[in-house]
C-alpha cells in the first residue's frame, strides 16, 4: 500500500499537522525520507531519540526480549521491570518505582499519589497543587491542568480543581501562596515546552524549604531533563535539591514508550494494592530496552560527552548569531539548547525550524520564541558540525526573506 503525507488529512484526526515529508529510516543522528533525502536529526523525536536511532546496543536488548517475552500483566511481575527498578532506586534519591507508559501517565500517578499522600497523613483538605506559568505535565486532563498554559487545558468543561500556578523563579510569590493546606509542588527542574528556562538554584533550593515548612511533597517532572540530557543523570543532581517524587519518560526508553514515577518509601506506601494502576505499565520489552539505554547514559564519560557537546553547540551558534544577529540568546543545559530570538524575530521560531527542514536539518520550537534542539547524547561531532552548517543556511534564508520585505 502507497502512502503519503496526503494519507494524513484522510484518515487522520486533525490534532498534528505533521512535516511535509515522511521520515522512513534512522540511523544514529540521521533521518532519511521517503524520496531518500537526508536529514540531520536535533530533535531526537521531541527530546527521545537519546541514544540516536537504532543503537546496535538497544536493538539488540529489543530483540533479545522479544524473544523471551512481550508482555506480562501486573498480576506478575518481570524480570526486565525488576531490574531496572533496581538500577533507577541505586543510581537516584529514590527507593520506589511505578511504571507507566508516557510522561503524562507518570505525572498522573504523581499527582494522584501526592494527594493520598496528603489524605492519609493530613486529612481532605490539604489538597492544594501549586505549579507553575508555561510549565508542561502532559495532556491528561489532570496534568493539563496542572500545567500552566491555559490554552492547552481550556474548552474541555470542568477542571479538576485546588490546582494554581505561580510565576517560575518567584519563591516570594510562591510563599504567599503556600499554606498548611498545600498538598504538593509540581516543577520542572529546567522548563522544557515553556520556552528552555533554566531555574535560578536558590529559587530551587528556596522551594524545597518551603515544601518542608508547610508539609508538602516536592515533585520534579523530569520527562524532558531526564536521563543524563543536562550532562546529570537527573537535572535535580546538578541542583543539589532532591523531590520526593520524580517522574522521567521520553529519553528513558531511547525512543520505545516508557515512563516511570520514582518516590521515597514513605511517600510511595500511599499507593496500596488497587489505589492505581495501568495494563501496560512495567512492559518488558519496554523495561529491557530502558535497562539497556540507562546502563549506556549513566557512565562519566558519557555524561561529560554531554556537556563537551554542548560547547561544541554553544561555540558554533555563537559565531550564526554574530554574523546574522537573530537570537538574544542561546540558553539551557547539555543536549537541551533553545535559541531564543531576538526583538527583530519575536514569534517567528517555526520560520526558522521550517527552514532549517528544508535543509536537511530536524530541530524543534519552545513555544513561539525558541528553537530548541534536543539531539542525542552521543551524537558525532561531524553531526553537530554539518546539522549547524545546514541550520546556518536556514537562518540565512529567514533573514533574506526578513530583508525582501523591507
Ligand atoms: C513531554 C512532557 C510531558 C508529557 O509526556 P508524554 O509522554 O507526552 O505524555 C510531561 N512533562 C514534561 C516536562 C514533558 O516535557
Amino acid at each position: 500500500m502507497q502512502v503519503t503525507r496526503d494519507t494524513f488529512n484522510d484518515v487522520m484526526v486533525p490534532n498534528y499537522n505533521p512535516a511535509a515529508m515522511v521520515p522512513v529510516r534512522g540511523e544514529g543522528s540521521k533521518v532519511w525520507d521517503q524520496e531518500g533525502r537526508e536529514y540531520i536529526d536535533f530533535a531526537g523525536g521531541i527530546a527521545v531519540n537519546v541514544l540516536g536511532h537504532c543503537h546496535p546496543e538497544l536493538v539488540k536488548a529489543l530483540n533479545e526480549q522479544g524473544n523471551k517475552i512481550w508482555h506480562l500483566s501486573n498480576v506478575f511481575t518481570n524480570e526486565p521491570a525488576l531490574r531496572l527498578a533496581k538500577k533507577l532506586t541505586d543510581a537516584t534519591f529514590a527507593d520506589k518505582v511505578y511504571f507507566a507508559n508516557s510522561g503524562a501517565e507518570a505525572n498522573e500517578a504523581a499527582l494522584k499519589l501526592a494527594r493520598r499522600y496528603a489524605i492519609d497523613h493530613f486529612g481532605n483538605d490539604k489538597d492544594q497543587i501549586i505549579s507553575f506559568k508555561q510549565g508542561f505535565h502532559g495532556r491528561t486532563f489532570f496534568t493539563v491542568t496542572v500545567g500552566g498554559q491555559p490554552a492547552y487545558s481550556d474548552g474541555f468543561g470542568p477542571k479538576p480543581g485546588a490546582i494554581e500556578h505561580c510565576d517560575y523563579n518567584n519563591l516570594e510569590m510562591l510563599a504567599d501562596m503556600m499554606s498548611d493546606r498545600t498538598c504538593a509542588i509540581m516543577m520542572e527542574p529546567l522548563q522544557g515546552e515553556g520556552g528552555i528556562i533554566v531555574p535560578d538554584p536558590a529559587f530551587v533550593k528556596g522551594v524545597r524549604e518551603l515544601c518542608d515548612k508547610h508539609n508538602a511533597l516536592l515533585i520534579f517532572d523530569e520527562v524532558q531533563s531526564g536521563v543524563g540530557r543536562t550532562g546529570h543523570l537527573y537535572a535535580y543532581m546538578g541542583l543539589g535539591v532532591a523531590p520526593d517524587i520524580l517522574t522521567t519518560a521520553k529519553s528513558l526508553g531511547g525512543g520505545f514508550p516508557i515512563g516511570a514515577m520514582l518516590a521515597t518509601d514513605k511517600v510511595s506506601a500511599s499507593l496500596k494494592p488497587g489505589t492505581h494502576g495501568s495494563t501496560y505499565g512495567g512492559n518488558p520489552l519496554a523495561c529491557a530496552v530502558a535497562e539497556k539505554a540507562l546502563d549506556i547514559i549513566n557512565q562519566p564519560e558519557v555524561l561529560e560527552g554531554v556537556l563537551r557537546k554542548e560547547t561544541l553547540y554553544r561555540d558554533i551558534l555563537k559565531k550564526i548569531n554574530d554574523k546574522y544577529q537573530v537570537f538574544s540568546e542561546v540558553r539551557g543545559k547539555g543536549m537541551l539548547l533553545g535559541c531564543a530570538m531576538n526583538e527583530k524575530y519575536q514569534g517567528r521560531a517555526r520560520d526558522f525550524m521550517i527552514a532549517a527542514n528544508d535543509n536537511g536539518l530536524m530541530c524543534l520550537v519552545a513555544g513561539m520564541n525558541v528553537v530548541r534542539f534536543a539531539p542525542s547524547l552521543v551524537i558525532p561531532d561531524e553531526d553537530i558540525i554539518e546539522g549547524l552548517a545546514r541550520f546556518e543556511k536556514a537562518v540565512a534564508s529567514v533573514v533574506a526573506s526578513e530583508q525582501d520585505n523591507n
